[in-house]
């Protein structure tokens, strides 16, 4: 914390956390994407894209359909589908390209999924002890909870402050969960690992608007300095809960505007075709 110095320092502060000084700013970047080209199957579908995000700040990635918003978050987190075919990615300053999957979670970064697979036979609760095991395990900065029964309790505390029934963690993962369901489980999960980057991918999609508080309250209570996230979404909707510090709009592969909440106002009302590259 002494990076960020004291309040009434006479330094500016950040929008968000008046204890943080503009100083903040200065800090590297937790991701940074420079001119970033990925292919899936041969076919070229980002098309040199750059991003900084830095500790702390919550960044909305909209856009059309197909324009390449999950390509992009399923390539940082590892998916061997997708191909790299030119630009860097560093995170935590590491080349995060060249981290198999696991070892990029295990420095805090995280994916919601669009489609959450579903898997019987194990319960919620189980999978999410046993990723925060291992990430707790790797991780110095996660409070090591071996035992089942304290993990328990935290898992409960964690569901009760989401307004979800602890029953919920009992059912199989994502097993005849309904669309909302799947995505509180996301969330869920993602408050449970404390990320330091979150890349939640339409995690707002076909939730009705009490889901959608959910979603949004998740994100809001892991807001710190040590927190940030990438939201891809289609809507201006979720951002009126979340406020993100930066707007991107993506179309065919490439950021064709950044700016604020404006940006998102924009689209609301004219649609993607004002930003047509
Ligand atoms: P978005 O999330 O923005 O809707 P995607 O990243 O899912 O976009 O898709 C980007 C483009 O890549 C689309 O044109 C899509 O059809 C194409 N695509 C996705 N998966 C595959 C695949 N397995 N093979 C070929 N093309 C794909
Ligand atoms: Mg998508």
């Amino acid at each position: 914390m002494e990076y960020w110095g004291k309040a009434g320092s006479g330094l500016n502060f950040h929008p968000h956390y008046s204890a943080i000084p503009l100083l903040y700013y200065s800090m590297p970047p937790l991701l940074s994407l420079t001119s970033l080209h990925i292919s899936i199957e041969g076919k070229p579908v980002v098309n040199g894209l750059s991003l900084t995000v830095r500790p702390g700040e919550i960044h909305a990635i909209m856009g059309p359909n197909g324009s390449g918003k999950s390509t992009l978050v399923n390539t940082l987190m590892g998916h061997p589908k997708y191909e790299v075919t030119g630009g860097s990615a560093e995170f935590h300053g590491a080349d995060l390209l060249a981290l198999p999957p696991s070892d990029r979670a295990s420095r805090g970064l995280f994916l919601a999924f669009q489609y959450p697979k579903e898997i019987a036979g194990v319960t919620l609760r189980s999978f999410l002890f046993a990723a925060y095991k291992a990430q707790s395990a790797v991780r110095g900065d996660l409070p090591k909870i071996i035992s089942p029964i304290k993990f328990k309790k935290m898992l409960e505390e964690k569901m009760k402050t989401l307004h979800m029934d602890a029953a919920f963690s009992e059912r199989f993962l994502n097993k005849g969960f309904s669309g909302g369901e799947k995505k509180k489980a996301e969330v869920l999960q993602m408050s449970i690992l404390q990320p330091h980057l979150a890349l939640l991918d339409e995690t707002d999609s076909g939730l009705d608007i009490d889901a959608l508080k959910i979603v949004a309250e998740g994100v809001n209570a892991m807001r710190s300095p040590a927190f940030s996230a990438v939201l891809v979404t289609h809507y201006a909707r979720l951002l009126d809960y979340i406020a993100p510090d930066r707007v991107h709009v993506m179309v065919k592969g490439k950021i064709v505007e950044s700016g604020g909440m404006e940006i998102a106002r924009k689209l609301e009302k004219e649609g993607y075709g004002a930003f047509r590259e």
